[in-house]
């Protein structure tokens, strides 16, 4: 009887990459159901305080002390983001 396991016997694990966030999952499924933008920000980006409203990104609440980004759009949209974020929307917005 042979017990080695030959390499193409093994199937790969299904796993999720453990280094993403919560917010990292949330903005990537809204990307993927297309209730988030994806296109570029090329009207500009802004950084303020937060402004007490939804994270465009997690939809958790902009926390005064937060570090509040913004995404404006040529057609005058704009998406408000944590910074934590708005990098993980620019990362999964850039492949
Ligand atoms: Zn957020």
């Amino acid at each position: 009887m042979n017990l080695k396991v030959r390499r193409r016997d093994v199937m790969p694990t299904p796993q999720l990459p453990t280094e993403l966030t919560d917010a990292e999952i949330v903005i990537q499924a809204k990307l993927a159901h297309g209730t988030l933008r994806h296109d570029p920000c090329i009207g500009g980006v802004v950084v303020v305080r937060g402004s007490q409203l939804p994270c465009n990104g997690c939809e958790h609440i902009l926390e005064a002390d937060d570090i509040e980004m913004h995404a404006r759009f040529p057609d005058g949209d704009l998406l408000r983001f944590h910074a934590r974020c708005f990098g993980a929307w620019c990362y999964a917005t850039r492949s």
